[in-house]
C-alpha cells in the first residue's frame, strides 16, 4: 500500500460521501469502501446477539467471530455478516439509533481499522468514505477530502435516500437521527469526526453530484500526478 494508491472522503451523514465516493472511484478505476457499512454491521451484531452497544470487547469479539466483510463482486460491494448479506438491514433506522454508540467503542474501531487497512492492501487504487479515514486511518492518504453541507440540505438528502430505499420516514425522524449521531460522532475521544489538518474542504449544500465529483476528479489526477 503507497500513499498514491488512496483517497479519502469524510464528513457527516447527508454531506453526499457516499455517492460522490462511488462515482469518484468509477472515474479514476478505484475501489470504494464505505466504512460506515462496516459499523453499520457491529450494530446489526449489537442487536442480533443482544449485545450492550456500549461494551466494546464484546462487540470486538463478535466481530472476529462472526467476521465483517463486503463481496467485492457486486456494485457497490454488499456487506456481509457472517454469509449473510446484510446490506439492507444496515440501513433501518434502528441501526441508525445506535450506530454511533458501537462506533463509539475503542475496542471496535481497533478491529475495524485493521481491516480497512487489510482491504486497502488489496486495492490498487482505493477511495475510502467515512469519519476518520483521513484524520486517523489512511493519514497518508494522496488526498484526504472533507465534505460539509448545510444541516437543511443535509436532512433533505438522507430523507430522500430513505424514501427511494423504500422506507417510510418523516423529515422530523430522520433530522433528529443526524443530530443525535453528529453529537456522537463529533464528541468522541477515539476517532472523531473532524476535518484533518490539510484536508481539502467541499461544501456541497449547493452543488450538484457531478459538479462535486468534477472537481475531486481533477484535485485527484493533479495529486497523483505530482506524487
Ligand atoms: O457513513 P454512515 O452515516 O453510514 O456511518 C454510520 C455511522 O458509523 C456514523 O454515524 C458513525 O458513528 C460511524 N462511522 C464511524 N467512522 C467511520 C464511518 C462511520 O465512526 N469511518
Amino acid at each position: 500500500m503507497t500513499a498514491r494508491s488512496i483517497i479519502t472522503i469524510d464528513g457527516a451523514a447527508g454531506t453526499g460521501k457516499s455517492s460522490v465516493a462511488q462515482l469518484l472511484a468509477k472515474r479514476i478505476g478505484a475501489g470504494c469502501l464505505d466504512s460506515g457499512a462496516m459499523y453499520r454491521a457491529v450494530a446489526v451484531l449489537a442487536k442480533d446477539y443482544e449485545i450492550d452497544p456500549k461494551d466494546g470487547p464484546m462487540l470486538a469479539a463478535k466481530v472476529n467471530d462472526v467476521g465483517v466483510s463486503f463481496n467485492w463482486n457486486n456494485d457497490p460491494p454488499t456487506v456481509m455478516l457472517g454469509g449473510v448479506d446484510v446490506s439492507e438491514r444496515i440501513r433501518e433506522l434502528d441501526i441508525s439509533g445506535i450506530v454511533s454508540s458501537v462506533a463509539k467503542q475503542p475496542e471496535v474501531r481497533a478491529v475495524l481499522m485493521n481491516q480497512q487497512r487489510i482491504i486497502a492492501s488489496t486495492h490498487p487504487l482505493l477511495v475510502t468514505e467515512g469519519r476518520d479515514q483521513g484524520s486517523v486511518v489512511f493519514p497518508e492518504a494522496v488526498v484526504r477530502f472533507f465534505l460539509e453541507a448545510d444541516f437543511e440540505e443535509r436532512t433533505k438528502r438522507r430523507t430522500k435516500q430513505l424514501l427511494e430505499a423504500g422506507k417510510d420516514v418523516h423529515p422530523d425522524v430522520v433530522a433528529e437521527d443526524i443530530k443525535n449521531r453528529d453529537r456522537i460522532d463529533t464528541t468522541r475521544s477515539d476517532g472523531p469526526l473532524i476535518c484533518a489538518e490539510g484536508a481539502v474542504v467541499i461544501n456541497t449544500s449547493s452543488q450538484s453530484l457531478e459538479e462535486v465529483v468534477e472537481t475531486m476528479e481533477r484535485i485527484v489526477r493533479d495529486a497523483m500526478k505530482g506524487s
